[in-house]
């Protein structure tokens, strides 16, 4: 679960973290309000859960009240990327000399939170990797000790802090990796920390993704989620305990268990297919969550073929026929339908799904050749 730029700086604050004065607002008039309590000029920045706003025109300075009001206004009327901008944050501005880029993450190769600094900040830190890889510097967090004072202070002569501004950098490196720690996130960053024109280091931007696996340690985060941000299907999924994660391509994949969904995808890959989306069913396969699954998939316009496959393990293969049968029969579709199914009682699911009138299929491979072809000539 991604947390807005606001909300990510609020969190930052409580660890110590410098951040602009500001608040949100909903409305034009909401963001004259800010502005008008506000001492200098302002900056509107549009509250989406994508980067690159600012290039996108939803990051603007405004001098007066009058003209935040018709800023706000504009970008409130804004898509960014394919979401609506429903909220802007008013920030007061702040001087920039130069912005930096500071972020945890974790590095499963590593089995370690890492803290990345980079010189290029309020540059999306992918573009960063793609172009100037050497201008990313890491260092290795110890779970134990936590981040060391010098680990901190390593990256910040690396990346040229000048000397009064290390301590500070090093409280800024240490909230942070706090932050992330006690957040459970799996990212948490400041793109760009400034260094303004009077020589203090501030956080001007603030991403938070929270890992979605320990929101019911955090029901205080878990009411930050903003479900207007959320899709439709994504909420469908949540709901019925699926997990769902909706692609671009035409083949609807409903598979259990979750490296066995991603073998699927490979295979659907390779026979030239592309996968219109992950989804784990989970064990057991009964008909309810069958039939939730099969509408998320089907919603999706773009889905011309749905291959299921199943791997049935203490999970009968002939109780899973079963419940994809039953899930289907209140689910009126044309589209295809492509079932391999191995494992436990198998063949006596195949006779249940072939007499329902569904494509059968032994292999893996012989199902995902079967959906391309479905697909192809839907
Ligand atoms: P993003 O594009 O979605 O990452 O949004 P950011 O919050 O990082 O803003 C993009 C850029 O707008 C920053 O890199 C800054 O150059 C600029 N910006 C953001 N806040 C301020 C501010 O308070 N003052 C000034 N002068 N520029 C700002
Ligand atoms: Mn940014």
């Amino acid at each position: 679960m991604k947390l807005h730029e606001y909300q990510s700086k609020a969190i930052f604050a409580k660890y110590g973290i410098p951040i602009p004065k500001g608040s949100v607002a909903e409305s034009a008039e909401a963001a004259r309000q800010i502005a008008s309590h506000s001492s200098t000029p302002v900056v509107i920045k549009a509250q989406v859960l994508v980067g690159g706003r600012g290039k996108a025109g939803g990051v603007k300075v405004a001098a007066t009240p009058d003209e935040a009001e018709k800023i706000a206004d504009q970008i409130l009327a804004m898509n960014i990327k394919g979401l609506p901008v429903r909220k802007v944050l008013v920030d007061e501005v702040i001087h920039i000399a130069r912005e930096i880029y500071l972020g945890v993450v974790v590095d499963r190769a590593a089995r370690r939170a890492t803290m990345m600094a980079s010189s290029a900040g309020g540059v999306e830190i992918e573009e960063v990797a793609r172009t100037m890889p050497e201008k990313i510097l890491r260092v290795r967090i110890d779970p134990v000790f936590g981040l060391q004072d010098y680990q901190a202070r390593e990256l910040a002569f690396a990346i040229g802090i000048d000397k009064p501004l290390v301590r500070d950098f090093t409280t800024i490196a240490t909230g942070l990796y706090r932050a992330f720690v006690d957040t459970d996130a799996s990212l948490a960053e400041i793109n760009p920390l400034v260094v303004t024109a009077e020589g203090k280091l501030i956080a001007a931007d603030g991403k938070i993704v929270l890992d979605d696996n320990a929101l019911y340690r955090h029901l205080d985060l878990e009411q930050l989620r903003d479900i207007d941000e959320e899709s439709q299907s994504e909420k469908q999924a949540r709901k019925a305990g699926l997990s769902y994660v909706k692609l671009d391509g035409s083949i609807g994949c409903m598979v259990n268990g979750a490296g066995l969904a991603m073998a699927t995808m490979d295979v659907i890959k390779f026979y030239g297919g592309e996968p219109a989306n992950f989804l784990d069913i989970g064990g057991g396969a009964k008909a309810e969550k069958v039939k939730a699954a099969l509408e998320i998939i089907l919603s999706d316009p773009n889905v011309k073929a749905v291959l299921f496959n199943i791997f049935g393990g203490i999970t009968r293969g002939d109780e899973v026929a079963r419940g994809i049968v039953d899930g289907l029969k209140e689910i009126k579709t044309t589209v295809p339908m492509v079932v391999r199914i191995v494992g436990t009682n198998a063949e006596e699911g195949r006779r249940i799904l072939a007499d329902a009138k569904m494509i059968t299929a032994e292999t893996l491979e012989e199902g995902a050749q079967k959906a391309v072809a479905a697909a192809k000539n839907k």
